[in-house]
């Protein structure tokens, strides 16, 4: 059973107003909910626990880490992303949801700025699924709506994705990457658009279907230890 930490900044549900109303526990109780409820293994973890939840021993117990932030990336310590960091190069696999797109931990293993253009005006946002036959589309319309978001648009300074998943587009004509698969050392990292905190994105099913298709594709793999250095004895030599 895959092992899964939510991530969560958790501040903007405290603050009251709208994010408070649409998730009263937290946008990770939300995602947890529906993770456990499809049979995974699931903890979460806050930015203001100590080491923001994220222990050494967290991390070697997690297969997959999801991550969402908005306001206090600036917050998450540098020792405790680059065990993050660690552990994906390892082959822990890492979804980063939404805003988690500024985090320092999804900047630092892409290594370009991740900016984008945004407007908040609650307009429409159709998702398309333009890679079917890729596992983190396994039971997705061919396109689907988010009734009301925030929109992001291109252009998303991101290396190319090795497999874009989903493509959005928004009522003011901007499109945008909105699924974008990547390998960094043994880890896999997917990123996905939809989910700001003051619309109920993560309460519609077919988000809840992408996040956990990417929960069991993001999963480690038993495949070897690589070495490396000189290769003294290699295989051919007797
Ligand atoms: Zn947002």
């Amino acid at each position: 059973m895959t092992a899964v930490t939510v991530w969560n900044e958790y501040r903007h549900e405290r603050e009251g107003g709208r994010a408070a109303e649409v998730y009263p526990d937290g946008i990770h109780a939300t995602i947890a909910e529906f993770l456990d409820e499809r049979g995974f293994d699931v903890r979460t973890a806050t930015l203001d626990e100590p080491e923001h939840g994220l222990t050494e021993e967290v991390l070697e117990g997690t297969d997959v880490l999801t991550w969402w932030g908005h306001e206090a990336h600036d917050e998450v310590r540098d020792e405790v992303v680059e065990r993050v960091r660690e552990r994906v190069l390892d082959g822990m696999g890492l979804v980063v949801l939404h805003s988690g797109h500024f985090s320092k931990i999804f900047r630092r293993l892409m290594g370009t700025t991740c900016d984008l253009k945004w407007r908040d005006e609650g307009e429409t946002e159709r998702v398309w699924t333009v890679e079917p036959g890729h596992p983190i589309a396994d039971g997705v319309a061919e396109s689907f709506e988010v009734p009301e978001t925030e929109m992001y648009g291109e252009r998303f300074d991101v290396p190319a994705p090795e497999t874009l998943v989903f493509a959005s587009w928004f009522e003011g004509g901007e499109v945008f990457r909105s699924g974008c698969c990547y390998r960094r050392g043994a880890g896999r990292v997917f990123y996905f658009r939809p989910g700001h905190e003051t619309y109920p994105v993560y309460h519609q099913p077919e988000i809840q279907q992408v996040v956990a298709n990417a929960v069991s594709w993001a999963g480690p793999v038993d495949g070897p230890t690589p070495s490396f250095g000189r290769s003294a004895d290699p295989p051919e030599r007797e």
